[in-house]
């Protein structure tokens, strides 16, 4: 069904619910918190009302903003990790989402390009790997020393990666870290873990280095996948070092409207909403 009728459909059958007279008085106070709910709601950017009823689930939780409910709520981070799962569709190339949601499976990159010189090993899809070169070169002329420390992973090596994690802390605290085999952004190609040269990237935060690609990565297409405080729709814990490669436009829109950017692919990638003016210049 058409989604624009399905939308109208929709706020047809919840204008009904709304319209109808309360079957009891207990129930009359309920209705009027739904509505006001809804109302608080629908004031905001991005409501939709065909999900309403998803929405209203967080009624009277008191864990998340109005806002926050809606950025969870419409970009299905509502559903069960790894149950309520689809592939990823990666006809859409750089804009292809992978979460915990959105699996490759046993997916491979078509072009890899070495790393080369920018890097401690391995290799990324080939426009991301040269984009990150651009990247890195910029940094290292306002000194800065960025360095990917880890690029694409293959299927089998996430495979050992992730189940080194399960064996050493378990299922449940490696699952908040690491992806599962199939499920991991750099299985893409399109993602890179960096450090500053010569150290681990488990040192990269608060580094000028760390600083400087907060302030400069979208302008050669980079974004801060996981981003602090953004878990509750990402999935996955702040990592200031894991940078992904959308291009120069989609890295724009989302730096500057601080977006996820499972947001950003819900909104303008597969939904039909305008870019925000801002990144149109
Ligand atoms: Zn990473």
């Amino acid at each position: 069904m058409h989604w624009k009728l399905l939308r109208r459909l929709s706020a047809l059958a919840l204008s009904a619910l709304l319209t109808l007279p309360p079957a009891a008085p207990a129930l009359a106070s309920g209705e009027t918190e739904r509505e006001a709910f809804l109302a608080e709601l629908a004031a905001l950017p991005h409501y939709q009302e065909e999900r309403a009823e998803r929405y209203l689930a967080y009624l009277g939780s008191g864990e998340y903003t109005p806002e926050q409910i809606l950025r969870i709520v419409n970009t299905d981070s509502d559903l069960t990790p790894y149950e309520d799962m689809v592939e990823a569709d990666v006809s859409y190339g750089i804009l292809t989402l992978v979460n915990k949601h959105r699996y490759l499976a046993e997916y491979e990159p078509e072009a890899l390009s070495a790393l080369g010189q920018y890097g401690s090993w391995g290799s990324m899809e080939k426009e991301a790997r040269n984009a990150f070169a651009s990247l890195a070169d910029a940094a290292a002329a306002d000194g800065y020393r960025i360095w990917g420390v880890s690029p694409y992973r293959s299927y089998e090596r996430q495979r050992s990666i992730y189940n080194s994690y399960v064996r050493a802390h378990g299922q449940a605290e490696a699952d908040t870290y690491s992806a599962r085999p199939g499920w991991s952004e750099h299985q893409t190609g399109l993602a890179v873990d960096v450090a500053v040269r010569g150290r681990g990237y488990d040192a990269f935060d608060g580094t000028p280095e760390c600083e400087w690609l907060k302030e400069h990565a979208h302008e050669f297409g980079f974004i801060l996948r996981y981003g602090e405080g953004m878990d509750y729709i990402t999935g996955y814990m702040y990592e200031p070092w894991h940078y992904r490669y959308v291009g120069a436009e989609a890295a724009a829109v989302i730096w500057e409207n601080d977006l996820t950017f499972e947001e950003y692919y819900y909104y303008y990638v597969i939904g039909d909403e305008a870019l925000p003016e801002a990144a149109l210049h």
